[in-house]
């Protein structure tokens, strides 16, 4: 059943959480044309909020204001921002129930994954608020006689982030907490269709003490924010989630000023299938792998390949498993798959779907949708090798399985992508384990399972995948500087 937009609205317990205006230099503000964007529910389509849309004043005033706050956040001493980011997520705790809540209305993902991601993306701000008392510096033994050499490390300024839509939450405490517990501040612009659950946060920090001008969320064009955090010199760095495209327009951009940047990219993960591997596992790693948010996910395995003894009985399985899924509302506690984010998002399935048929794949379960934003779960055989699913992110929940004769086909197929992310690998030899391990070119590697996101471990691709980590201590030195000092005359 469609609720109305206030009925699915008021089902947040604190309803001043959802907010409309832009968050910066430590006030709430309207923009200043008067301009709005609509948020709007994938599963109704109503419009959920009209959010401040801000232009170039706004946002040079939001660097401003994160340049003016930084002497001080760099010297408030480690354990002070350590306790400012856990009073945070102890706000993000006690409110864990409205931001999942926020993140299913505006993204569409079921409930009991938006519960998940907040877990997920509180994670982040728990390991950074502790290690922002562990950034240690070196002391190097003498080149010569009379001289102390030094390191040092230091927060690298103001940085900006630009996050999508599919993890509102996650994506933003991955950058953020690393970002303050270093001692830098930032400015950022979330996904225009899911601002909502970034303002929630702000106005958490906010109520956590984190001073004005640490942390700023406004939504603009993304040109136009993309543009001026490049061009400004008072950014040291930007960090991007989003696709490979937009992220080699940043890299461009940031080239005149030499930013430091991390590009959290798009990926093309495949899943390879071996015939020793344990049914039950690898069947419960394609469905997390592949279905988790819809296939709505970077590392979403988008090119199943499976090896020819175990292929059918791995497509009955599979398909038995899809049957199951439950596509409808979010808040639904039944839901597995919500909406897509758009129309765009469904029309690209289909186009991935009908391709994949005419080039000879066997659709064995699903097909198109009803022309509504809910894609139904789809499983199609036997696709070409060439296949658009096997070169492009479908983005949704189409799985497409391909069979192999033999390992090296298997890695070679798999490696045939200008993309680096994720690998999926199921088998129950430790050799074939250990070789795919190796063999495979990307910065994540599963085995045995679909689920290998934790604030605990770096997360992050090559190749045309990106550069940087998040999470781990990897993912604090990308907000550090290394400062060398070297006194002599001792
Ligand atoms: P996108 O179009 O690149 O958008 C991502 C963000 O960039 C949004 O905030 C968007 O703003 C903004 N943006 C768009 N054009 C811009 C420009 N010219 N200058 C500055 N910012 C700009 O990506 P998406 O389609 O929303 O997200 C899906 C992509 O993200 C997929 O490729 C996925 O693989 C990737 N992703 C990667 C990771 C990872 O960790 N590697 C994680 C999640 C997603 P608007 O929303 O206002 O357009």
């Amino acid at each position: 059943m469609v609720t109305t937009t206030e009925a699915r609205r008021t089902t947040l317990a604190r309803p001043d959480l959802l907010r409309s205006q832009a968050y910066y230099a430590g006030a709430w503000r309207d923009a200043a044309s008067g301009e709005t964007i609509a948020v709007t529910d994938p599963f109704s389509g109503e419009t959920l909020a009209q959010v401040a849309l801000v232009g170039e004043g706004e946002i040079q005033a939001a660097i401003a204001a994160a340049e003016a706050a930084f002497p001080r956040w760099s010297r408030t001493p480690h354990r002070e921002r350590g306790a400012l980011l856990r009073r945070w997520l102890e706000l993000i705790e006690r409110d864990k129930e409205d931001l999942a809540r926020l993140i299913t209305l505006e993204n569409g993902k079921p409930l009991k994954e938006a519960r998940a991601e907040v877990a997920y993306g509180a994670g982040f701000i728990e390991i950074y608020a502790e290690m922002a008392a562990g950034v240690l510096g070196e002391i190097i033994p003498p080149n010569a006689p009379g001289r102390r050499l030094l390191v040092e490390r230091e927060p690298i300024g103001v940085c900006a982030a630009i996050t999508p839509w599919n993890f509102p939450m996650a994506m933003l405490t991955r950058k953020i907490a690393p970002a303050l517990a270093a001692g830098c501040v930032m400015v950022c612009k979330p996904a225009s269709e899911t601002p909502l659950t970034a303002l929630a946060l702000a106005a958490l920090a906010e109520e956590a003490g984190i001073p004005p001008g640490v942390l700023s969320v406004l939504v603009s064009t993304p040109a136009l924010f993309g543009d001026i955090v490049t061009a400004s010199s008072a950014v040291r760095k930007i960090t991007f989630t989003g696709s490979t495209g937009v992220g080699a327009k940043l890299m461009a951009a940031s080239a005149p000023t030499i930013k430091r940047l991390s590009l959290e990219l798009g990926g093309n993960a495949p899943l390879l299938i071996f015939d020793d591997a344990d049914l039950d596992t690898a069947v419960e790693t394609a469905m997390v792998a592949k279905f988790r948010n819809g296939g709505q996910s970077c590392i979403a395995a988008n090119r199943i390949y499976v090896q020819r003894g175990v292929y059918e009985a791995f497509l009955a399985a599979f398909q038995a498993r899809i049957g199951a899924l439950k596509v409808g509302d979010g808040l639904d506690p039944a839901t597995d798959i919500g909406p897509l984010i758009s129309g765009r998002a469904v029309e690209k399935v289909e186009r991935h779907l009908d391709e994949a048929l005419a080039g000879g794949g066997r659709l064995v379960h699903g097909g198109r949708g009803d022309g509504s934003l809910l894609s139904p779960p789809t499983l199609v055989a036997d696709v070409a090798s060439d296949a658009l699913l096997t070169r492009e992110e479908t983005f949704g929940p189409l799985a497409g399985v391909i069979p192999f004769k033999t390992y090296d086909q298997a890695i070679a197929r798999a490696n045939d992508t200008p993309f680096g992310l994720a690998a999926y690998v199921c088998s129950s030899r430790p050799d074939t384990i250990a070789q795919a391990g190796r063999d495979l070119e990307t910065g994540m590697v599963g085995i045995n399972t679909g689920l290998i996101s934790t604030a605990a471990a770096p997360f992050g691709g090559v190749k045309s995948s990106g550069v940087g980590r998040e999470g781990s201590h990897h993912g604090l030195s990308e907000y550090l500087n290394y400062k060398y000092l070297c006194q002599a005359g001792l």
